[in-house]
């Protein structure tokens, strides 16, 4: 197996919040030359730097020898996943068993999240400005955490109901302990002690956490013939992971390369660290300011004149449900990495539909670089849909397109790629930062 997915697997096993994401990027980044933009005054083609939004999103930079003003080449994607926060003041016992009261993170199917193990990631900031890195219950832990349901014996009247409400966002709450005293609330002190001892937090510190219940274990590949992947957090790491190995193993740069990872697609871009932020603005003029200079009209034409692939990824066709799709018109996996000219819904609303002459472009250059490529639909016209982080881009006027790799069981605890796609998706990559 190749060593892109194996790194890939090993990636999405061990970072599963946009933090550790970030984190694990830069380490990556710094192993490769990459340094903080800060050390720098001035940037020459060749330097390559990084600028982190928050430690949650982060823009990676190679310069090329073409002035800034002539567009970028831009791989972005993101690395926030559907998953379940710990509330403010998550703690609580009832009726002997003591829990984790959660507030759910993105677009997910409640019910896929109970009876599995869960570990939660996250950090604790604490007064004293110190930031504590939490990881709880995976794998190589000694335990675990996990969400109940309703035995089927006495399931009579939540089966009557739809499959959006017989899990109620409500009663998506971690089991973590057990009353083993006569006395209420014992078991909850008891599992504050040992937070106390192994994090040195008191439970006021829950009020400045930012703790994420995400799968618990591994990623791994799945099938016999080891074909595809099955893991956690695949929307987008997948695009994203595919888009840092290139940009790392990319040189000799002549427009400037970027590689822009973003957080908060999952709910709509928002705040700081998400596309609907000036955030790619406020990294291209700290890049403009130490080229040249920051000039507004040269931020603006650096950005105008940008290529982009926004990546994120698809829904593959799914074999057992044909009535959603339009075959012609949809991503198998397997089939290459995804181009979606538009995305949005209900007649392409909230889509950022790329011009013909920006994908002629493309498939050009894939063609000439042997990179198999799919144009896909999300499913067939009116059954959903979605927005992504192109408009945002298109925004400024760069050549924007939706691109990505397909997977089955988007969202799910345990979604399913390809090995094919995911190789396919960094020569993709590859080839359009040396697009001119
Ligand atoms: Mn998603
Ligand atoms: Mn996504």
């Amino acid at each position: 197996m190749s060593d892109t997915v194996n790194s890939y697997i090993k990636f999405i096993s061990e970072n599963k919040t946009e933090r550790e994401c970030v984190k694990s990027i830069i380490a990556l980044a710094e192993k490769n030359g990459w340094r903080d933009i800060e050390n720098f005054e001035t940037l020459s083609p060749g330097d390559k730097v990084y600028l982190s939004v928050y430690g949650k999103a982060v823009a990676l930079f190679e310069i090329g020898t073409e002035p800034l003003e002539n567009g970028m080449n831009i791989l972005c994607a993101h690395i926030d996943s559907p998953r379940l926060d710990l509330k403010m003041k998550p703690l609580y016992e009832k009726n002997g068993i003591v829990y984790f009261n959660t507030h759910y993170y993105g677009g997910i199917k409640k019910y896929q999240w109970v009876t599995m193990p869960i570990a939660i990631h996250g950090v604790i900031s604490r007064k004293d400005g110190s930031n504590i890195p939490v990881v709880m219950g995976e794998d190589d832990d000694e335990y675990t955490f996990a969400i109940s349901d309703i035995l089927p014996h006495i399931a009579q009247e939540q089966m009557k109901k739809t499959a959006g409400e017989f899990i109620p966002g409500e009663a998506l709450d971690l089991v973590t302990g057990l009353n083993r005293e006569d006395k209420k609330g014992e078991g909850r002190n008891a599992v504050l002690r040992i937070l106390e001892e192994k994090y040195g937090m008191s439970e006021d510190d829950f009020l400045s956490a930012e703790l994420e219940a995400v799968p618990a274990g591994k990623a791994k590949y799945l099938g016999l013939r080891k074909d595809m992947v099955i893991g956690y957090g695949q929307d987008d790491r997948v695009c994203a992971y595919t888009s840092l190995e290139a940009i790392l193993e990319h040189r000799n740069a002549k427009r400037t390369c970027c590689c822009l990872l973003v957080d908060k697609e999952e709910i709509g871009s928002v705040g700081a660290t998400g596309m609907d932020s000036l955030l790619l603005e406020n990294a291209v003029s700290e890049l403009a300011l130490r080229t040249g200079s920051a000039e507004t009209l040269r931020v603006r034409r650096a950005l105008k004149n940008s290529y982009m692939l926004s990546s994120d990824v698809n829904s593959a066709l799914d074999p057992l449900n044909m009535d959603l799709y339009d075959e012609d018109n949809s991503s198998k996996l397997g089939g290459g990495i995804v181009f979606n000219k538009y995305t949005g819904s209900r007649g392409k609303s909230g889509a950022s539909d790329a011009n013909a002459e920006y994908i002629a472009k493309l498939r050009k250059i894939m063609d000439d670089n042997g990179v198999t490529f799919q144009m896909a639909d999300m499913a067939k016209v009116d059954v959903g849909g979605g927005g992504t982080i192109a408009k945002y881009a298109a925004w400024y006027g760069m050549s924007v397109i939706d691109s990505g790799v397909a997977v089955l069981s988007m969202h799910a605890p345990y979604e399913i790629t390809s090995t094919y796609d995911i190789e396919m998706a960094k020569k993709c990559y590859k080839a359009f930062l040396d697009i001119e």
